[in-house]
């Protein structure tokens, strides 16, 4: 048996018997701890369980495959800003999941993991005319995002034939969740052409007539904090304009729908809700023509199959009580859990908290303040929050934080970016892997003008 046989047998069992995600999460955590992943000369650690990631890529496969016409094209493109991480987009590859960039950097990213241009959609709000260039050269879906970047487009495809499929993003308009940082169909959003708006509608109609090339429609309603309800709204708002588009065409010019991610998480349980099949169920009943084999199908889900695999662990430098208030000072704070601490109303994340064995802490719960180690007052991952008594040498947990925490590094303080590591369970043995490695303070120094920058304002 070769290697690689050898390997997807256990990938199977690894599959079988996998347990739930808690009983994975723990395990890591002891396991961390244990081999030394987490510890005092590394006190803060991202990790991804890759049981879990390949379990998310397969239920959204099958939700939309449950639905479709069979053989409607469909591509689950994974939103990169959520984890841009290589060996993350290489492990969503293998599971069949391409890519949704937004940034030179997100391609060149998408790239590294090997994913094709086939399967990578640019979707950014201030493409440069040389990332457009470089996305049509490439044959890259591109969805312009207001009149302006159309403007720019026509002049690139007129100059050089392109392979890419070319479509344009509408704000629908349906309005704003709970979040309005992250709400991106409100009236005045700043992304793509807004739907309602006085003339935008025959705007959109006459730009489709006058470009047989553009061939694909686009939304993203907007992300944590919308309801089901008004995601299925803004997929409908789009699929109805792309009707009324074909019709006046008189030929079936929009052939592709890409309906954007945005489903939201839930963060104060390991319940998966919603799941990718309850939305999908939901444009089944809903919006059926949308599935019906006429449009292929592109989502755009980022934070939906990523947050719930992700777990930062960090150690207990320090315990101390002020006003009466127990504190314990962590390795976590704004640096891997940005929003959080800025915005703690937005972005409540759940605690756990261990021993200094990595075992889950048992005790009565008190009210307690788990803080990061940045020099301002608000560095607080939860604020008076019940959790059995942390000591000096426990680790904390912050839990679902696989997409838009340890990976979005915020370098206040100077502090380090963490390691980031996957794990899998063989039998009773976890394993993990490097996905990122810590940063270093060579690294911090020399990214700091350290290098050759250092003498730059002497001879000013
Ligand atoms: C951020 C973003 C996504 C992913 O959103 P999630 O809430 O992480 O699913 C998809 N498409 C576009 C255009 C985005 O900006």
């Amino acid at each position: 048996m070769g290697h690689d046989e050898e390997h997807d047998q256990e990938k199977t069992q690894d599959l079988r018997g996998s347990g739930d995600s808690a009983t994975r999460r723990d395990q890591a955590v002891r396991a961390a701890v244990e081999q030394g992943v987490v510890g005092p000369a590394a006190p803060v650690v991202g990790l991804l369980d890759v049981t879990g990631i390949r379990a998310a890529a397969a239920e959204l496969r099958a939700a939309f495959d449950a639905v479709v016409e069979p053989g409607t094209p469909v591509l689950h493109a994974f939103a990169v800003k959520a984890a841009p991480l290589v060996p993350v987009l290489r492990l969503l590859r293998s599971a069949g999941i391409g890519a949704e960039v937004a940034s030179p950097g997100e391609l060149g990213i998408a790239r590294a993991a090997g994913i094709a241009p086939s399967d990578t959609v640019l979707d950014s709000p201030a493409k440069t005319p040389a990332e457009l260039r470089q996305a049509l050269a490439l044959g890259i879906a591109v969805n312009a995002d207001n009149p302006q970047e159309l403007a720019r487009i026509d002049t690139l495809v007129q100059s050089a034939p392109t392979g890419s499929p070319v479509g344009l993003r509408i704000n629908p308009q349906i309005g704003g969740g709970s979040i309005g940082a992250v709400s991106t169909a409100t009236a005045t959003s700043k992304f793509g052409v807004p739907l309602c708006d006085p003339g935008a509608r025959d705007w959109l109609l006459q730009a489709y007539l006058d470009r047989p090339w553009l061939t694909r429609l686009h939304a993203h309603s907007g992300s944590q904090g919308m309801t089901l309800e008004m995601m299925v709204r803004g997929v409908t708002a789009t699929y109805e304009l792309a009707e009324e588009i074909n019709e006046r065409a008189g030929r079936r010019q929009i052939d592709t729908i890409d309906i954007g991610g945005g489903l939201p998480v839930n963060f104060s349980s390991d319940e998966v809700s919603p799941t990718h099949a309850q939305y999908a169920r939901r444009l089944k009943a809903r919006v059926p023509g949308l599935l019906d084999g006429r449009y292929g199908l592109v989502t755009e889900f980022g934070r939906s199959l990523l947050a719930k695999q992700g777990t930062l662990l960090a150690r207990v430098e320090y315990v101390k009580k002020a006003g009466g208030r127990p504190i314990a000072l962590t390795h976590a704070g704004v640096q891997v859990a940005t929003r959080t601490v800025y915005a703690p109303a937005s972005w409540p994340l759940r605690i756990a908290a261990y021993d200094p064995k990595g075992r889950p802490r048992t005790g009565p719960a008190v009210g307690q303040d788990v803080a990061g180690p940045a020099c301002f007052a608000g560095d607080l991952l939860a604020e008076n929050r019940p959790l059995p008594l942390l000591e000096q040498g426990d680790y904390v947990a912050a839990l679902d934080t696989g997409a838009y925490y340890f990976a979005h590094h915020y370098s206040y303080n100077s502090l380090a970016r963490p390691g980031i590591y996957g794990f899998s369970s063989y039998a009773d043995e976890v394993r993990f892997a490097a996905v990122r490695e810590p940063q270093t303070l060579d690294e911090i120094v020399a990214e700091a003008g350290g290098g050759a920058e250092r003498d730059a304002l002497r001879h000013l």
